[in-house]
């Protein structure tokens, strides 16, 4: 198994920047003791120059929560993918839940995962149904369709690069994440239709992540059933005693 890869997605937290800065050294010092394991925080845009390390740190890297469709320009309170690599960001989220909640559609996911690979930073790229209909699997159409939408616009050359963050939405904020037979479950699917879309090799290889609900007692479940590379981590990321404990977790999982 490759490295796993835990994103910590900060949303609009914390509510101070020495409360960021203290998160993020906290976390930066932790990932220097994991020995299989990436570790990326996404801080708002604002955090990301006072949270990244001076110096380069093995396996610990900034992302950053969108990125805009145009490289420069009249986009009042947009930020560029270009702008967010020259302060140090190398992974983006794009299309999370929140902001397709917000307006972003299939076609603007696209044209955003394009600016970033142009770029030459690596999209974080959010898909997951509303809603599960166990019986009629309803959800599996949605999700096809919105693969093949979503990655329209991705050449064949540049699929390896993407990072795929599988978060259903109903279980985003939620009470309990999916249960971890279901991911193992979904991932295969997703995978399948990747292939689908471009080739066997790239699908197997490419990351698939879980988001949705997780915290530092259920990740190691998730992880070995789910058969996930890693986690997109949401409430759980700035709830510092708990995501070091979930990292430490996801660092010793053997699979
Ligand atoms: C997220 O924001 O990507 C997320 C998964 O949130 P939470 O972990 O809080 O459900």
């Amino acid at each position: 198994m490759n490295k796993k890869l835990i994103i910590g997605n900060w949303k609009m937290n914390p509510s101070s920047l020495e409360e960021a800065k203290d998160i993020a050294n906290k976390i930066r010092l932790m990932s220097e003791g994991l020995r299989q394991t990436d570790v990326v925080i996404a801080p708002p845009y604002v955090y990301i120059s006072s949270t990244k390390p001076k110096e380069e740190s093995g396996n610990f890297f900034m992302g950053a929560q969108s990125a805009s469709v145009d490289p420069e320009g009249a986009h009042t309170g947009e930020v560029s993918a270009k702008m967010l690599k020259d302060i140090g960001v190398q992974y983006v989220i794009i299309g999370h839940s929140e902001q397709r909640e917000r307006g972003e559609t299939d076609e603007v996911v696209s044209k955003k995962i394009s600016a970033v690979l142009d770029t030459g930073l690596i999209p974080v790229v959010c898909i997951g149904e509303k809603t599960r209909d166990q019986e009629s699997g309803a959800h599996y159409d949605f999700l096809r369709d919105q693969i093949k939408q979503t990655f329209a616009s991705v050449e064949k050359k540049s699929a390896k690069d993407i990072v795929i963050a599988y978060e259903p939405i109903w279980a985003v904020g939620a009470t309990e994440p999916m249960a971890p037979d279901q991911i193992l479950e979904t991932t295969i699917f997703i995978r399948k239709v990747f292939a689908d879309l471009f080739d066997p090799k790239i699908a197997k290889k490419v990351t698939v992540l879980y988001g949705g609900s997780v915290n530092f007692k259920n990740a190691e479940s998730i992880m070995s059933v789910g058969k996930v590379d890693g986690l997109l981590v949401g409430r759980e990321s700035v709830n510092i005693t708990g995501f070091l404990e979930l990292l430490r977790v996801a660092d010793s999982l053997q699979y």
